[in-house]
């Protein structure tokens, strides 16, 4: 196992670093290297700019119009974004729904979908969880019923990331009840303009318009938006999973925030702490031990070996990472980053004191990432999985 880059990958990285500090918006990158409120035009205006180099699905094979990259290509790409401060691609298109359509769908809905994800025209929500189906998904109970040429949906999703800019949603819906809850499940992908959709906002403990409740009434779906086969949808929803969760683990965006870490801990005088170096160090051992992993991961793909399923591992220690740094950058800020203040989160707010500026928005920030450890799968049931499939 060569962990290594070789002098081609390296020019390649130069190469993606250079395009990306020609093209990334400076007021984006600002607003990324400070944790500060991202809004739809930011996300939209950076995916639209992948879009229209071909790279909003960065990972996908040529033949579906993606730069068709190897594994290390791939990861150096992340990690040039990240490190620039480009903000975090949506995932629920390119790297969910896009890998579905491509390995189970249609000719016509790869030729319908495909286009606007990539160019990153169309915003696409994730419709799995519902108020009794978070861990145990198998039980959702969003009914599709089937009706001539259409499916009549009836139910309700929740937690929906950014659902309130929905173009689509992809849903797992109840269309048997009669066998096993994993059998009875279909993939279906519905207009979110459609009639009887309804969006409603749930505010975060950050304060902040994240997620949202999604409730389907009577809604109207064509029988060629379903994915794949009738009753088959559970496969491909783990098929889409695994994707999830590698990209959770994003230690690329873990290597930017130690950088912020050290500048503030720096500004703000915790840095003479030795104490307090100490628990930089231990994050920075983590944060390197998970990028060996994903190395290892990646080395093993491009060499064709068959590699661990390690998506969950890499999905907990990522998570766990991610809520370590947003406490010691509390620390880090003292007092200052204590008093939670909304509007800390705009990008140009001063407050009136000196380094409120860089420490008012990490109350905002440690809130919101206590969700790492729930979405994507729990890590409680993460460890369940790991233990199955990986320990034996
Ligand atoms: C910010 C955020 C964004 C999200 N975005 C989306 C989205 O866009 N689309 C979407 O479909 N979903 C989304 N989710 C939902 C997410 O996937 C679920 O919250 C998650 O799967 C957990 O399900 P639950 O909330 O129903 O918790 P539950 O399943 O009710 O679990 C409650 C607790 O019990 C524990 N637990 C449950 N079962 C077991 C077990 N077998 N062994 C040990 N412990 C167990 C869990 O770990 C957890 O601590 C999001 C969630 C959050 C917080």
């Amino acid at each position: 196992m060569d962990l290594n880059f070789t002098p081609e990958e390296q020019a390649f990285r130069a190469e993606i670093r250079a395009w990306v500090a020609a093209h990334l918006p400076a007021d984006i990158s600002h607003k990324v290297h400070n944790a500060l409120r991202l809004n739809k035009d930011d996300l939209q205006r950076w995916a639209k700019i992948l879009g229209a180099k071909g790279w909003h699905g960065w990972a996908w094979p040529k033949q579906f119009g993606g730069p068709g990259w190897n594994a290390i290509q791939r990861h150096l790409f992340e990690e040039e974004c990240a490190m620039a401060g480009a903000p975090r691609i949506v995932p629920f298109g390119p790297v969910m729904v896009a890998p579905v359509i491509m390995a189970f769908g249609s000719r016509e809905q790869q030729e319908r979908h495909l286009p606007g994800i990539m160019s990153g025209e169309v915003w696409w929500s994730q419709g799995y969880s519902e108020p009794s189906s978070g861990s145990d998904l198998a039980s959702v109970k969003t009914r599709a019923e089937r009706q001539g040429d259409k499916f009549i949906v009836n139910g309700q999703k929740t937690w929906t990331t950014l659902g309130q800019y929905g173009d689509w949603i992809f849903c797992l819906v109840r269309t048997d009840s009669t066998g096993k809850p994993q059998t009875g499940i279909s993939f279906l992908l519905i207009d979110m303009k459609s009639p009887g959709v309804t969006v409603r906002p749930i505010i975060m403990l950050d304060g902040e318009h994240e997620v949202n409740e999604v409730f389907f009434d009577n809604v109207e779906v064509p029988v060629e938006n379903l994915v794949g086969e009738e009753n088959k949808g559970w496969t491909y929803a783990k098929y889409l999973l695994a994707h999830e969760r590698t990209n959770i683990a994003d230690v690329n965006r873990a290597k930017r925030e130690l950088e912020r870490l050290k500048r503030i801990a720096k500004l703000e005088g915790l840095w003479e702490d030795t104490r307090f170096r100490d628990q930089i160090a231990l994050l920075e051992v983590d944060i390197v031990a998970l990028e060996m992993m994903v190395l290892r991961v990646l080395s093993a793909e491009k060499s064709g070996k068959q590699s661990l399923d390690v998506a969950g591992l890499l999905k907990i220690r990522g998570s766990e990472i991610q809520q370590r740094y947003t406490e010691l950058l509390m620390q880090a800020g003292g007092p200052f980053s204590l008093p939670f203040i909304h509007e800390a989160m705009e990008a140009g707010w001063q407050g009136d004191h000196v380094g409120a500026a860089h420490c008012a928005p990490l109350a905002s920030h440690y809130f919101n990432y206590r969700k790492t450890t729930i979405y994507g799968g729990s890590n409680e049931v993460q460890r369940n999985i790991v233990a199955q499939t990986v320990l034996g």
